[in-house]
C-alpha cells in the first residue's frame, strides 16, 4: 500500500511508530504536512497538491489532525476522501469528535453511559444548570479544552457559580458535569481499532489532582477492563463513526461513563504502559479495509 499520513510534526512518537509499522509490513508511508497541502475544488476532479506536486496513487490516508487545525485539516482529508482514498477515520467523524456537545448528544442517543452533563448559553440560567447537574461538587469544563486544561472541580455551588462567571466573562463555552468522586482521580483509556478494544490503560493523576491526564503529570498502567467497559468503548466508537479512537471512561458506581472520545489518540502512553503494538494493529486494519473507493461518506 501507499499511505499518506496527514500530520504537522513528523517526529512525534505516534507518527514515527505508524511510519515504521507500515514500512515493516512492506508499505510506503509519506508524512505530509497538513497545513502545507493546497487544493483544487473543481467539479468532479478533486486534487490535492503538496510542494508543487499533485498527490496521487494513495490507497489510504491516516489523519493525525490536531484539535487546533481541525477546520483546515478535515478539509484536506475530505479532499482525499472525494478522490476515493480510504481514510483511517473519516472527516465527518473527526468533526463530530471535536465538538464536545455534539459528541455527548450522539453517545446519549445510543444509550451509552455518560456523567450527568448540563450546559446553557445564557448566564441567567446558571443556577438552574447547577441544579440540573445535581449541585456541587461539580466539574466545569471548557468546551475547547484539551489535555485537562480548562477542567475545574468546584466544591460548592458558590465556587461553581464564580467559576462559571469567570469563564463567561472571557466568552468561552463550558459544560457542567456531575463529579464522579468514586473514580478516585483515575480514568480508563481504551484504544479501539476496527470495532475491537486492542489495549486499555488506567491513568492516575498527580498527587492531589482529580484530573488523570498524562500531560498533567499523571501516570499510566495496563488494566483489565470489564466486559461492560469493553462494550461501552466499542459502542462509543461506533456511535461516533470512528475506526480508531481513544475512549476515556470513568468507573462510576452505576457502571462506566464516557467522558470523551479522542479521534487522534496518542500512542506513546498506551504502548509504553501496555507493551502492545497498537501502530501495527492500525496498519493491519488498513490492510484489510483500505480498498479504493470504499470510503463511506466521502465528506457528506
Ligand atoms: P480533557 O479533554 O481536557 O482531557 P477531560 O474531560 O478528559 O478533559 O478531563 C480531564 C480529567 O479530569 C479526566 O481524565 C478525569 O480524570 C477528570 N475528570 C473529568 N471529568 C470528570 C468528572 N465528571 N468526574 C470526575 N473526574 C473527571
Ligand atoms: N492529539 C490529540 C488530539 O488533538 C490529543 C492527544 C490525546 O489525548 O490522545 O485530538
Amino acid at each position: 500500500m501507499k499511505i499518506a499520513m496527514l500530520a504537522r510534526n513528523a517526529n512525534l512518537y505516534t507518527h514515527q511508530r505508524l511510519k515504521s509499522a507500515a514500512e515493516e509490513r512492506g508499505h510506503e508511508l509519506d508524512i505530509i504536512n497538513t497545513l502545507r497541502c493546497y487544493m483544487n475544488i473543481a467539479s468532479r476532479r478533486p486534487e490535492v497538491y503538496y510542494n508543487g506536486e499533485k498527490l496521487t496513487g494513495y490507497d489510504a490516508v491516516i489523519p493525525r489532525i490536531g484539535a487546533s487545525v481541525t477546520y483546515y485539516g478535515t478539509a484536506v482529508l475530505r479532499q482525499f476522501e472525494m478522490m476515493g482514498v480510504f481514510p483511517l477515520n473519516e472527516s465527518v467523524a473527526i468533526g463530530r469528535s471535536r465538538d464536545k456537545l455534539r459528541s455527548m448528544q450522539l453517545l446519549a442517543r445510543d444509550g451509552i453511559g455518560l456523567p450527568v452533563t448540563t450546559f446553557a448559553h445564557d448566564p441567567k440560567q446558571t443556577d438552574e444548570v447547577l441544579k440540573l447537574a445535581g449541585g456541587a461538587p461539580l466539574v466545569i469544563k471548557l468546551l475547547e479544552g484539551t489535555q485537562g486544561i480548562g477542567v475545574v472541580l468546584a466544591d460548592s455551588d458558590r465556587s461553581a457559580t464564580s467559576v462559571i462567571e469567570a469563564f463567561r466573562g472571557v466568552k468561552v463555552n463550558i459544560l457542567v458535569q456531575e463529579f464522579i468522586k468514586e473514580a478516585g482521580g483515575t480514568d480508563i483509556r481504551a484504544l479501539v481499532v476496527g470495532g475491537k478494544v486492542v489495549a486499555a490503560m488506567q491513568r492516575t493523576g498527580a498527587e492531589g489532582d482529580f484530573r488523570s491526564n498524562l500531560h498533567r503529570g499523571g501516570s499510566a498502567k495496563p488494566i483489565k477492563i470489564s466486559p461492560e467497559e469493553r462494550s461501552t468503548a466499542i459502542r462509543a466508537a461506533k456511535a461516533m463513526g470512528l475506526n480508531v479512537c481513544g475512549v476515556d471512561m470513568l468507573r462510576a458506581n452505576h457502571g462506566p461513563v464516557v467522558m470523551e472520545v479522542n479521534s487522534s489518540p496518542g500512542l506513546e502512553g498506551v504502548e509504553k504502559a501496555t507493551g502492545i503494538d497498537i501502530a501495527g494493529k492500525i496498519i493491519e486494519f488498513l490492510e484489510k479495509k483500505a480498498k479504493p473507493g470504499k470510503t463511506k461518506t466521502k465528506g457528506k
